[in-house]
């Protein structure tokens, strides 16, 4: 079979075809799994109606991946915030608002503004599109979050609190990841408050219906030119066509390839000819996180009529789970916590030890006895390696990042590790997919290379000036002579600090 463009797949692929055919092309996806979507999944059920069990948040900001939903007529809802979010520290609740919790040691919480804002200063020098070329790029490559966290923080409670903003928004821990990609990461997602916060952050809202819905419309736009159950596991491009064969023996031959794929998964594929070497080395260096999403289903939302919104923030080394989100349906019908299960904790696999640690945070053994449980465990997924998507080691940014998107002859890269805002989620695989495409018709001469980046003009749903980190005015005065001051008095901040 001739076609001008095979793409390997979704939802970056699915997004870089439907553009090539809304530009006159004839492509086609050759997806591995018997179903579009891949890292992101809903299932439907009796019991839960339909729940995401892999990608489902989007917000302000996240504009193409909400064009997308907004021309199928897929309607997002806020997750609900309305009532007190908890943070769980020391066996004890603490009840809060806002998107992160509050500290109540003065030293704790000026350490840990003071974290977050040198971390988004931070970013502030790290190109978006190339983080390698930051002024400080080499140093800051060199070293883990861990090892960064050592030098800023002062306080334990900081340091323990950073962890696990580490492991929640990219399901790997501060000693596995590059502090320059995970600074990156941040950044080109709008930094540290935009990132973490549900309401006019990544977690605001939800698809009515699930996200899944986004790839099977797609997908349906596409028809027959959608074959799932394709492996793709060799690519040659040794003649005039690149020929693309699949597990089950079947060939396609295309003018041009795009792969959208986490980068790691091309280990499984055989290139003719081989990779040039860079390429062929960052797919060896860039792991996937790893994460199982808990849902937790009860008759009533006990939760809400005690002043809970269901948000919590768990600090406890035994508890399985570190953050959940009411997963509630919109009606309000379907009460269900969504937990998140990372890196360390996966182990901990067990409904009971979940429910126990929701009823000591939430003070109610109303907890103890769920209807119905849902999990998805990314880590034994074959076609995604782990999730939420792939992370840097020390290292690797600097000295492979910049052929993560450089096309190897006929072959393009999409994948939502390629893309420069909100990378890693699913607003990057459409921004990924649809630059790649651009990409192959500028290939093809339809295009001017200028013409291949595109802004995104902005959604309905808004983007709301973001606020500071700190909430505390008096901390807020607090400038850094100040913090260093204090530090400076304190003899051996170690021991004396929480
Ligand atoms: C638990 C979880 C929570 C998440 N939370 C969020 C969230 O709240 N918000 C958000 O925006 N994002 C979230 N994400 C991340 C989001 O789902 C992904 O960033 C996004 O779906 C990636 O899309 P993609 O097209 O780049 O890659 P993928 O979805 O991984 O698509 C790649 C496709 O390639 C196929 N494939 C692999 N190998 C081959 C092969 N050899 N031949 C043919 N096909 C192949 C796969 O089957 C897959 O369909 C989450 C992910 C998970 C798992």
């Amino acid at each position: 079979m001739f076609k001008s463009c095979w793409c390997l797949c979704p939802s970056a692929g699915l997004s870089a075809a439907k553009l090539l055919k809304a530009s006159g092309l004839d492509p086609v996806v050759l997806e591995a799994r018997d179903r579009v979507g891949g890292r992101t999944f809903t299932v439907q059920n009796k019991e839960a109606k339909w729940v995401d069990l892999g990608g489902a948040y989007i917000g302000p900001t996240q504009n193409r991946i909400l064009r997308l939903a907004k021309e199928y007529g897929i309607k997002t809802y806020k997750v609900n915030e309305q009532e007190n979010l908890v943070h769980y520290v020391n066996g004890k609740s603490y009840p809060f608002k806002g998107s992160l919790p509050p500290m109540w040691n003065p030293i704790a919480l000026m350490d840990f503004n003071n974290l977050f804002r040198t971390m988004d200063k931070m970013g502030e020098e790290i190109p978006r599109d190339a983080p390698w070329r930051a002024p400080h790029a080499e140093e800051w490559d060199k070293m883990t979050m861990q090892e960064l966290f050592e030098k800023l923080c002062w306080t334990r409670t900081a340091r323990r609190f950073a962890t696990l903003f580490v492991n929640l928004i990219v399901t790997a821990e501060p000693h596995e990841v590059s502090a320059l990609w995970l600074l990156w990461y941040v950044k080109q997602c709008g930094g540290i408050m935009r990132i973490c916060s549900t309401t006019n952050g990544g977690q605001e809202r939800k698809f009515v219906g699930g996200s899944n819905q986004v790839s099977q419309c797609m997908a349906r736009e596409l028809g027959d030119r959608v074959k799932l159950q394709s492996p793709v596991y060799r690519i040659d491009q040794t003649g005039d066509m690149v020929v693309v064969e699949t597990v089950d023996k079947q060939t396609y031959k295309a003018k041009y390839v795009i792969v959208a794929t986490p980068p790691a998964l091309n280990l499984k594929m055989h290139f003719n000819p081989e990779l040039p070497p860079l390429r062929n080395q960052l797919i060896n260096r860039v792991p996937m996180g790893s994460v199982i999403k808990c849902m937790v289903y009860y008759r009533e939302n006990f939760w809400r009529k005690k002043g809970y919104c269901g948000s919590m923030v768990i600090e406890e080394e035994g508890a399985p789970i570190g953050f959940t989100l009411d997963d509630t349906k919109p009606d309000g019908t379907v009460p269900c916590i969504m937990g998140l299960r990372t890196q360390r904790k996966l182990h901990m696999n067990n409904i009971k030890r979940i429910c126990e640690i929701y009823s000591k945070v939430l003070g109610t053994d109303e907890a103890l006895h769920p209807v119905h449980y849902e999990e998805k465990n990314w880590c034994e997924e074959e076609y995604s390696g782990g999730c939420y998507t792939a992370y840097f080691p020390p290292g690797i940014l600097t000295q492979f990042g910049r052929v993560l998107r450089e096309p190897v002859g006929k072959l393009y890269f999409a994948g939502t590790e390629t893309a420069t805002e909100w990378s890693g989620y699913m607003e990057g695989a459409v921004q990924a997919g649809e630059r790649a495409a651009r990409e192959v018709m500028c290939a093809m001469g339809k295009l001017q290379p200028n013409q291949i980046w595109q802004p995104e003009p902005e959604n309905d749903v808004r983007e709301v000036l973001m606020h500071q980190i700190t909430s505390w005015p008096l901390i807020k005065k607090m400038n850094n002579q100040w913090r260093n001051t204090l530090k400076s008095l304190v003899m051996n901040p170690k021991h004396f600090l929480p």
